[in-house]
């Protein structure tokens, strides 16, 4: 690969804040901003959540990456291409031969996304009692497993949960406490030991290679099975190629078929990897493979599209390829460092280091005063998408469930989450979200509470209505005015 050799002779800052596009935008979609008595009256309707807003009333849309990164010429091209069949198509023999070739793997399942191959996981390997240790859960993952009778421990490092930090790999699983852990339940309890990349639900925090191979030995000597969760691997690949020193020297390709050798099964969404749709599953035991595919042919589809569509299919391929290039997958992470970096000078506090998929606001110490159980995080979303039109996703207390007694389960940090989708966004766009949001730091005791309306049993941020607490919007609207007299 050209691009990756050359890395070490190419920046990727220029004058040392500048964040290096190394594409140009070739197509477009216009959008609209609001005036802020529009914006506010959105988010009444929508309930002060940010999921029930519609698309035609965000203007800088920092939801989620899932499905919304954008793709290359390349991958448009190869749609045109794709070979539609129900059994046996040529497209989904391209993708599995892309697979095989990066990971190192010989057996491919095809999953409609990353939570259908959660589910064939949990199916094939999780019986009731067994246990599974993991860096940090996913919503999906956690659900699938704890819904068969299975238990989820957490074995991160302590750092995690530190916000204000500056170890490199926030995401490490800490292999005293995944010991301890094998030790108190019994090896032969551990269903499997899930490693998950750019560790999603504590700020996109990496794990690095060496942790990956650690882990991996003490598994196999053990007769553990090691899962990767590869859904946000390619921020993750860009943080060991710049911030693990062993591995500056190595490619991309030769990273991932070094990390793929230490994993037995490898699963993914292609909803964020490979800047597609979809998902799958990899492996290089026969024994796994046979154990998952009838299931896939039960929940997703037949064997060679798994609930996928073959144009799809053909974008994953290419996308796979453009994820070992250097200056593919670094664009997340320089989006959200120059992110991080304005507002940090405004003195806005995020979680740091900064990592993949997101900025994190840190929405504990932005709206000092309102308990956990007034939904601060919720709040400051709700403020953010009226002074900005940024719609942000609340990841703090509102995304937890109650306890089994009713109470609120308050969760460890109360954060806004403004993810950066692949290539989606011009350096002007993040200058407004740090500038906005910014002027929203200036303002925030004007910030108040928020209160459940309609409050769904299971999932509640998903669908959940809130109102706030008090008039506060309307007086953040009217200092906004007087600031901005255009309203925008
Ligand atoms: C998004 C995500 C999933 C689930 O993938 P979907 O395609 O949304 O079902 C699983 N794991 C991680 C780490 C994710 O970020």
């Amino acid at each position: 690969m050209m691009a990756a050799e050359a890395y070490n002779k190419i920046e990727f800052f220029s004058g040392d804040s500048i964040p290096l596009e190394m594409h140009k935008v070739r197509m477009v979609q216009r959008l609209y901003l609001l005036p802020i008595e529009e914006r506010l009256a959105a988010m009444q309707q929508a309930g002060n959540n940010t999921f029930l807003l519609k698309n035609r009333d965000v203007f800088i849309d920092m939801l989620t990456d899932s499905g919304v990164n954008a793709m290359s010429e390349q991958q448009y091209a190869a749609m045109l291409m794709a070979d539609d069949s129900y059994a046996g198509s040529e497209t989904f023999f391209r993708l599995q031969k892309t697979l095989q070739e990066i990971f190192g793997k010989e057996y491919f399942l095809p999953t409609h996304q990353g939570r259908a191959a959660e589910n064939i996981l949990a199916n094939a390997f999780v019986t009731s009692g067994s246990h599974t240790m993991m860096n940090y859960h996913f919503t999906t993952t956690k659900a699938h497993i704890t819904r068969l009778g299975g238990t989820v421990h957490e074995v991160t490092t302590d750092e995690v949960l530190n916000v204000d930090s500056t170890e490199p790999f926030k995401g490490n699983i800490d292999l005293q406490k995944l010991k301890a852990t094998i030790d108190e339940v019994g090896a032969d309890k551990v269903a499997f030991v899930r490693i998950e990349a750019g560790t999603n639900l504590v700020g996109g925090q990496p794990v690095s290679l060496q942790n990956m191979r650690e882990v991996s030995q003490l598994c196999r000597r053990l007769g553990i099975m090691v899962v990767l969760d590869a859904s946000l691997l390619a921020d993750n690949l860009f943080f060991i190629k710049t911030r693990e020193e062993a591995c500056r020297e190595k490619s991309i390709a030769e990273i991932v078929l070094e990390m793929s050798q230490l994993m037995d099964i490898i699963y993914f969404s292609a909803r964020k990897l490979g800047c597609a749709r979809g998902g799958g599953i990899l492996t290089s035991s026969e024994e796994h493979f046979k154990k998952m595919r009838t299931l896939v042919t039960l929940y997703e589809g037949f064997l060679t599209y798994g609930g996928m569509s073959v144009r799809e299919m053909e974008a994953l391929a290419v996308g796979m390829r453009e994820t070992l290039d250097v200056h593919v997958i670094s664009q997340t992470p320089l989006y959200v460092e120059a992110l991080g970096k304005e507002l940090d000078k405004n003195g806005v506090p995020t979680v740091k280091p900064w990592g993949g998929l997101g900025c994190h606001v840190d929405a504990t110490r932005f709206v000092q005063g309102i308990p956990q159980d007034q939904y601060p995080a919720g709040a400051l979303a709700a403020a953010i998408f009226i002074t900005g039109g940024i719609r942000g996703m609340e990841r703090g207390t509102l995304s937890e469930q109650r306890n089994e007694d009713g109470s609120e389960h308050l969760a460890d940090m109360e954060l806004v989450r403004l993810a950066v989708p692949k290539r989606v966004f011009t350096y002007s766009q993040i200058k407004y979200v740090a500038d906005r949001v910014s002027w929203l730091y200036e303002n925030r005791e004007l910030i108040g509470g928020l209160e459940f309306e309609e409050e769904p049993e299971t999932l509640r941020f998903f669908l959940g209505r809130l109102r706030p607490i008090g008039d506060w919007q309307e007086k953040l609207v009217a200092k906004f005015k007087k600031d901005m007299p255009t309203g925008v």
